[in-house]
């Protein structure tokens, strides 16, 4: 009989795969709904694509450079668990036309993670339960519940519900291996959507660019360039800037050595700028999954016969806030489940 809801006194084990943006907001949201809520991070430390490489002297947001808030929940969750972890970025933000003109960006405010992105990862995961270094490999039915196990077959536990927040190809290697052949099926065309990106983080000693703080440019290598010093929280000495390769260029370069990479996307800046001066260091980072585009965006996906959900940013947009909203509706959905008694 089916006469009891999800947020009623029956607490639920859950298990969530990943910990970024996704992850953590629906462990904190079922946590706060009494449920017992584990976090399974094959990495070190949370944050998924809300990255920052540790450089010289502070850190580099070599993964997402910004957000915004159109959902009107979202800066209240952030400012709830995460307390001062963000504040609205200052910058000018520009973009190139075809013949090589820039145009600013729409006026909007955008935030970022102070003193880097990850702050906002690391404050929330305060309010959650989370294993690091733990790479879920395999889900086993066992009764109703699912036995989790790492790549090395290591038992984690039984839990009553599986929540996989994992960029598409890592969420179906995780299903086909678990034999949930037709669950993996629905990230076939996720999976060719998502795309590659090669990101490199330059120090220069005195500025390169002074006309904006962050520039989409129409480039054939380099797409998006950001003067990550001018962020605030990060105090450098001289200036850290990111620059970001197209997709189409990534795809073409992914096999290619990084310090090749980081001289081809340091040429394409000059050619945009005009500055030749520097850098006096470099550090690179390739991203295999970086955004995702196009495709169904359903919010995020439930299987009630499995009892397994699929959250992240690709089910919603492609972007921070998509990631936080695919949780929300998660969440939301799970939490009107009748429950069997
Ligand atoms: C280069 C780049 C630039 C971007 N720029 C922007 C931007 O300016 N603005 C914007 O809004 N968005 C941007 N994005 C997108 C943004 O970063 C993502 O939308 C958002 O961070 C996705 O959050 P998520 O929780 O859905 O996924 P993720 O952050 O990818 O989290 C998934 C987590 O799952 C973990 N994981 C995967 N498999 C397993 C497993 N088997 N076991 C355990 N853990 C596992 C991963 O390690 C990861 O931590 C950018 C992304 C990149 C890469």
């Amino acid at each position: 009989m089916f006469n009891q809801t999800f947020d009623s006194p029956v607490i639920r084990r859950v298990a969530v795969v990943g910990s970024g943006l996704a992850g953590l907001t629906a462990a904190i949201q079922l946590k706060g709904l009494g449920h017992d809520v584990t976090v399974f991070e094959k990495s070190r430390g949370p944050g998924g694509r809300l990255a920052a490489k540790r450089v010289p002297g502070g850190s580099a947001d070599i993964g997402a450079q910004y957000f915004t808030s159109r959902n009107p929940d979202f800066l209240p969750f952030l400012h709830k668990f995460g307390g001062d972890c963000f504040g609205p970025w200052q910058g000018r933000f520009g973009f190139q036309a075809p013949g090589g003109e820039w145009e600013p960006f729409p006026e909007e405010t955008r935030y970022v993670g102070t003193p880097r992105m990850t702050a906002i990862t690391r404050a929330l995961s305060a309010h959650a339960h989370v294993v690091a270094e733990t790479r879920i490999g395999k889900l086993v039915r066992k009764d109703q519940a699912w036995s989790v196990s790492d790549t090395e077959g290591n038992p984690l536990g039984d839990f009553d519900q599986v929540i996989i927040t994992a960029p598409p190809a890592q969420a179906r290697e995780l299903l086909a291996n678990s034999g949930l052949y037709d669950l993996a099926a629905h990230l076939d065309d996720p999976v060719q959507r998502v795309l590659p990106c090669w990101a490199v983080a330059a120090h220069f000693q005195v500025p390169p660019w002074t006309h904006h703080e962050g520039m989409r440019c129409q480039h054939p290598a380099l797409f998006w360039v950001a003067n990550n010093s001018s962020k605030p929280g990060r105090n450098d000495s001289g200036q850290w800037w990111v620059f970001h390769a197209s997709p189409t260029w990534t795809e073409q370069h992914v096999d290619r050595p990084a310090d090749e990479v980081a001289e081809c996307l340091l040429e394409a800046f000059r050619d945009v700028t005009d500055f030749q001066t520097g850098p006096d260091d470099m550090v690179t980072h390739r991203w295999l999954y970086a955004r995702s585009e196009g495709g169904e965006q359903p919010g995020h996906l439930w299987f009630p016969d499995q009892n397994i959900g699929l959250a992240g940013d690709w089910l919603s947009g492609g972007r921070v806030e998509g990631a936080f909203d695919s949780a929300c509706g998660l969440v939301a959905e799970l939490n009107a489940l009748p429950v069997a008694q």
